[in-house]
């Protein structure tokens, strides 16, 4: 016998029983998002490898070490998308959304990236992408954070999370930082962890947020970028503070975050949770103002955040945090009783749902005696079962039998069944 195949190492089949939560969770964010005026975009999962070089920059460990890059048949080199603020950046230029317009977009899809696999972090993972185009000021930014901590209002988790900001500077602040900090860290180069020294030269911000203890120790005596700010950035992000302080949005400022793409300047925040162990940041984001004209468009302000969906899963169920009403649980099962009775209960059943299209009706189909059809009926978590048989179906009339309370089945006519459950 041949050997069984298995999905991917990383790649995670979603199965019926774990949708519900997902479509719980799609459901809320799309509609705060769509309160807020943020559209939907959808983009390819796979753009030239390019574009993610480019955009999000060859020195990350994203491009660097984590994407899944092939070629395609004619020799082009093509990435599954690791993100997707590059494609979305991508999509605008192509079809002049940005130029002296505003724009206010959301995608959501399963994102790649090649790293190892543990709980809360997988190779094909799913995201939704936020992002503003247009807007320099901090209101925007504000706005976003803001919708973000109604996401988490939504879902009950207001009290799991916290959000850490931080200010990166212009470009120009960031070379100058950099070359500082690479003159510190150059004096403890042999005691920093691998990745660090090799991040030295090449992407040496990164150094801030690695979790090695020797590294972090050193990290603590390192010149802070604070303190080689441009008054722009300043006033943005006093601005920024003032903002969520007057909404009353709880935030601690932590000098040391700084986010693995090399897009983000100004504003940069990230949502974190105690909840999940390490991998506990559910929400990051920020500003990326240079990224648009860095992949050929005209110059355009941008702000935005991805939002990784395993992990707000995750926590809804480890904190049981899922509404009841989530589950694929039936309003009424149908027991169709006798040979060949099903071909007549079907057509009564279609009238049912079109009296009532909301109603969520299983049919028994494939048969089954009276004993199975009811167990079938109770595994679907129906709150009635609805029976019938060749003496009911000549009577017109049907049997309702409760099956979450201990009520009495009764029978009703035919013609009275939707009334009966539209009042229920
Ligand atoms: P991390 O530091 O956890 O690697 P990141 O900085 O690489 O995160 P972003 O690229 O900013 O993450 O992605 C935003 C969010 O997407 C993360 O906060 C997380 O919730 C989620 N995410 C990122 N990578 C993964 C992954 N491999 N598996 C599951 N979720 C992920
Ligand atoms: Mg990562």
């Amino acid at each position: 016998m041949s050997k069984q195949l298995q999905a991917i190492r990383g790649m995670n089949d979603i199965l019926p029983e774990q949708t519900p939560v997902w479509q719980y969770l799609e459901q809320q964010v799309r509609s705060v998002l769509t309160t807020y005026g943020y559209q939907e975009v959808r983009i390819p999962i796979v753009e030239h490898s390019a574009l993610f070089s480019r955009g999000i920059g060859s020195g990350t460990d994203i491009v660097e070490k984590e994407m899944y890059t092939f070629d395609d048949r004619n020799g082009e080199k093509l990435s599954l998308r690791p993100e997707a603020t590059a494609g979305v950046v991508r999509a605008g230029i192509e079809h002049g959304m940005f130029y002296n317009q505003v724009q206010r977009l959301w995608a959501c899809g399963p994102m790649f990236r090649y790293e190892r696999p543990q709980k809360g972090r997988y190779r094909q993972f799913h995201q939704v992408s936020v992002e503003a185009y247009g807007m320099t000021g901090p209101d925007i930014d504000a706005e976003m954070i803001m919708m973000t901590a109604r996401f988490w209002q939504r879902l009950g988790l207001s009290e799991h999370v916290v959000l850490e900001l931080n200010t990166l500077g212009t470009l120009e602040v960031r070379s100058r930082y950099r070359a500082a900090l690479i003159e510190y860290l150059a004096d403890y180069e042999t005691q920093l962890d691998e990745d660090s020294r090799r991040r030295l030269t090449i992407n040496p911000l990164r150094i801030l947020d690695s979790k090695d203890p020797a590294t972090r120790k050193i990290v603590t005596g390192a010149p802070s970028l604070s303190d080689y700010l441009d008054d722009e950035s300043r006033e943005h992000f006093a601005q920024l503070r003032q903002i969520l302080d007057d909404a009353g949005i709880a935030y601690k400022v932590n000098p040391t975050l700084v986010r693995g793409l090399d897009y983000y300047g100004k504003t940069v925040f990230e949502w974190v949770t105690q909840s999940l162990g390490a991998q506990g940041t559910v929400c990051a984001g920020g500003r990326y103002d240079t990224l648009v004209e860095l992949l050929g468009g005209k110059p355009a302000p941008a702000v935005g955040f991805a939002m990784g969906l395993e992990r707000l899963v995750l926590m809804l169920e480890t904190l049981q945090l899922v509404p009841e009403h989530v589950s694929n649980n039936v309003d009424v099962a149908v027991v169709a009783v006798g040979d060949g009775v099903a071909h007549k209960v079907l057509p009564v059943v279609e009238h049912l749902r079109d009296a009532l299209p909301s109603l969520k009706i299983l049919m028994n189909c494939g048969g089954g005696g009276f004993k199975t059809q009811m167990k079938r009926a109770d595994r679907s978590g129906a709150a009635y079962a609805l029976i019938l048989g060749e003496d009911e179906l000549s009577a017109g009339m049907v049997t309702i039998k409760p099956l979450r309370t201990g009520d009495e089945q009764q029978q009703l006519p035919l013609a009275d069944v939707a009334s009966f459950l539209k009042a229920e």
